[in-house]
């Protein structure tokens, strides 16, 4: 499905007819991720077979226009001519991206990092800043654009236009292999290895809380941030244990649960809070936890 966007963009909405019907019909038969064969025999055959007055000079012509606008990126491979609509998935609708039918570009050619850069606006999809085409590549954070598999050619990440993203170079280098699992329904191939398919199942695996749940010190800055006495968190924390471990609760994300914990303490933990030490509430749960045997 063709976005509304295509019509209004600045490029696309200013091409001629013929021009767009082109590109229209390439999005058309295009494989998920974006590539079609490039050459204009079989462009004309698939897209104007009744046409007798448009030739393939006429669409050789309207590929190179394309290009120069940045619209397109052609490459060959195997003697082959192909084009990969760069802003593909930004006029197309994917519900559930297949495998391509098309060879992907070389990652050693410069002019397809290039063609990566242009499709994320050279934007750094680490640190969410604009890269810089003019800093050092080997400066100390240096901002210069790279090209970053998300899922990495160690794990055999393929070269496809939905596995790269633009990084700075220094983000890039951070990151190493590590992995954005937010980044995974997007790409089109099946994920070649099942196991960091199942490390992220298993990261979003509900379990029990453990009887040695212990909190980081971001979760201990999260609670004294949000005025919970500092001596208190230790019987915040029993409180918090004794709740769910009591009850076999399943969650996701225990440093969440805690932190939703904190958040609700002024109105069902008072006693923790720095002012609450001596209300009513506090004594009261003190009593109840004393008798329960959690707090000695
Ligand atoms: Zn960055």
């Amino acid at each position: 499905m063709v976005k509304p966007e295509f019509w209004t963009d600045e490029k696309t909405g200013m091409l001629e007819p013929v021009e767009k019907c082109l590109l229209l019909g390439m999005l058309n038969y295009a494989d998920d991720e974006g590539l079609i064969k490039a050459n204009p025999l079989y462009l004309k055959s698939v897209i104007f077979p009744y046409d007798s007055k448009i030739k393939t000079d006429k669409i050789k012509n309207t590929l190179r226009k394309l290009s120069e606008l940045g619209l397109i990126f052609l490459y060959t491979k195997n003697n082959q001519s192909f084009a990969w609509i760069i802003k593909f998935r930004v006029h197309q609708r994917i519900d559930k991206p297949q495998k391509p039918q098309n060879p992907c570009p070389s990652i050693q050619n410069n002019k397809y990092h290039e063609a990566i850069f242009k499709r994320d606006s050279f934007i750094c999809y680490l640190c969410g800043e604009y890269t810089d085409i003019q800093e050092k590549p080997d400066g100390p954070n240096s901002k210069f654009p790279s090209v970053d598999h998300i899922l990495p050619k160690s794990k055999e990440g393929s070269d496809y236009p939905t596995n790269l993203k633009t990084a700075c170079i220094s983000c890039n280098k951070n990151k190493g292999s590590k992995i954005v699992p937010e980044l995974f329904q997007d790409r089109s191939e099946n994920t070649p290895d099942e196991t960091i398919k199942e490390t992220i199942k298993e990261k979003n695996k509900k379990h029990k809380l453990k009887e040695d749940f212990s909190l980081s010190d971001d979760l201990k800055k999260y609670a004294v941030d949000r005025d919970i006495n500092p001596a208190k968190i230790d019987e915040l924390l029993l409180a918090f244990k004794d709740y769910h471990i009591g009850r076999g609760n399943l969650m996701v994300d225990w440093g969440r649960a805690w932190q939703q914990w904190v958040r609700n303490a002024p109105q069902f933990s008072a006693w923790a809070m720095k002012d609450g030490g001596n209300s009513d509430a506090y004594r009261e749960l003190r009593n109840r936890l004393k008798k329960s045997g959690s707090v000695v």
